[in-house]
């Protein structure tokens, strides 16, 4: 049976040092199925909560979990990026529990909007589960880059747009180990914005370049080094075949919300190689979205 609530996954950390939580969302009948990781590094002198899950309580069970390996070190957390699912459990860390809270500064401005106040009004009117969420932006902000010096634990945020325009992965060069986030996902990445479309294969174009050991992303319960080259080798599919069509004719804005279809590259055919199970409903719409997104940036091109 699936596990409910906040659970630690020890199986997926390459050093005991990074611990593994997962949020397995069980309550609400859209998202069910939906599962959300969070990391915790435990260096020499800071411990670092890497991405808050979707509640405040969530946070609680997590502390719960790590209480008695934090000693006197320093507890630094870290937003990858403002999406809900990755940031709502920073409610926690308020009043007498405040701690740093780091994050991209883009991400400072999505979490301010008038949107994410309507989105979280809207989540809260869905489920109890997000009584508790505020909105709490991070603290400590940065553009490109952001090391935490620690040791053997340097960790180092790096700026990576695409799945969102504030969209940060953690690279621990020590352990080669790299945090990405939503960077990357079985069976396909996911284009949030489409303005940032050309912008996740930059993305992942450099993350490959990091040649990291092991790689573990927020999503899909396992992942390697070959994930980052199996979701770049489909966004460039879809390039590809956009390109293919751009040169027989010219969609019209309308006719692009067909993208996938009018590319040749169905939903079906993408995932049929996929080795796990996953939330199909979620993932078609994500792909039909992707195509969209790439062929009107192809179009837009001067
Ligand atoms: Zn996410």
């Amino acid at each position: 049976m699936r596990q409910q609530g906040v659970f630690e996954v020890p199986t997926m950390s390459p050093d005991p040092r990074v611990r593994v939580f997962r949020r397995s969302l069980q309550e609400i009948d859209e998202l069910a199925g939906m599962e959300v990781d969070a990391y915790v590094v435990l260096g020499e002198t800071y411990v670092t909560i890497l991405d808050t899950l979707v509640c405040p309580a969530d946070m609680a069970a997590l502390m719960l979990l790590i209480e008695p390996e934090i000693g006197n070190r320093q507890l630094l957390c870290v937003n990858s990026h403002a999406d809900w699912d990755h940031t709502w459990g920073n409610s926690y860390f308020r009043g007498p529990r405040r701690i740093p809270i780091l994050g991209h500064e883009a991400g400072l401005q999505r979490v301010n909007s008038p949107e994410a106040r309507q989105e979280l009004a809207e989540y809260q009117a869905r489920s109890p589960l997000f009584r508790e969420v505020q909105s709490v932006p991070p603290t400590l902000t940065f553009q490109t880059r952001l090391t935490i010096h620690d040791g053997a634990m340097t960790i180092e945020l790096l700026h990576a747009p695409g799945h969102c325009r504030d969209h940060l992965v953690a690279w621990l060069p020590h352990l080669s180990l790299l945090l990405t986030f939503d960077t990357i996902e079985e069976p396909l990445p996911c284009i949030e914005e489409r303005a940032d479309a050309p912008l996740l294969i930059s993305t992942l174009e450099r993350l490959e370049g990091l040649h990291a050991h092991y790689v573990l992303c927020s999503h899909s319960k396992t992942a390697t080094p070959v994930l980052i080259q199996e979701n770049l080798a489909y966004l460039r599919e879809i390039v590809q075949r956009s390109r293919l069509l751009l040169a027989r004719q010219r969609p019209t804005e309308a006719e692009c919300e067909q993208a996938a279809k009018l590319i040749g590259y169905p939903f079906d055919k993408v995932v049929a190689q996929a080795r796990e199970a996953f939330p199909g409903t979620f993932y078609r719409l994500a792909h039909e979205e992707n195509a969209r997104a790439l062929l009107l940036w192809l179009i837009n091109q001067p």
